[in-house]
């Protein structure tokens, strides 16, 4: 380990640590893509479910990919009740996957963004003619991923002297709530759903 590793960013460190191979060629492949390109949400969740399938394959288990997907949604989506989720992590754990391990290892869509800008060096084609949607997420995500970037460097500057704090991750999230029903989003899951379920027919 560590020959291989491209970065020290957390995607940098998961991907070595699990020993997630060419997966930084197939999300910068992903992200470029003209047709059927993936958002920074489904890249976090492409990447989460190597992570998860590689545990699984370690603890000897050779899962179907929709055995990772519904695994991975039990134990990441909300949507799903706390008995359907315990029952997916005993399961997981007789099996010897470390469940809180694997879900510490689990990355937001703005760190796959700052990884794939900064650390990979790829930048999504969003010129004048591209997409006003991707071109949006762009300027936001960038700002969301310099805040985290000054976030993290600042809390670090303080851990080790008036800040008791060993390791820890920043995660900079904007939530955008509907005036007319309430509900809350994450800006980047609104824009990628096209608006609130209040306006939907
Ligand atoms: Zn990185
Ligand atoms: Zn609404």
């Amino acid at each position: 380990m560590g020959d291989t590793r491209v970065c020290d960013c957390k995607v940098g460190r998961v991907a070595d640590e699990f020993d997630l191979a060419g997966v930084h060629e197939s999300l910068a492949e992903r992200w470029v893509r003209d047709r059927d390109d993936y958002s920074l949400r489904e890249l976090a969740r492409y990447f989460d479910e190597r992570v998860l399938t590689a545990a699984m394959r370690e603890a000897g288990e050779d899962p179907l990919g929709s055995e990772v997907a519904s695994a991975y949604d039990a134990l990441t989506d909300d949507a799903v009740s706390s008995g359907e989720r315990v029952q997916v992590e005993n399961r997981l754990s007789r099996a010897g996957v470390d469940v809180d391990a694997v879900r510490e290892a689990f990355v937001s869509h703005q760190t796959v963004h700052t990884h794939l800008r900064e650390c990979l060096d790829v930048e999504k084609e969003t010129g004048p003619e591209g997409d006003p949607t991707d071109r949006a997420k762009d300027t936001l995500f960038a700002l969301q991923s310099r805040t985290e970037a000054v976030t993290e460097s600042t809390v670090d500057s303080l851990a080790n002297s008036s800040l008791a704090l060993d390791d820890f991750d920043v995660l900079v999230s904007v939530s955008v709530t509907c005036a007319a029903c309430g509900r809350s989003y994450d800006v980047g899951e609104l824009l990628d759903r096209g608006g609130c379920t209040c306006k939907e027919p």
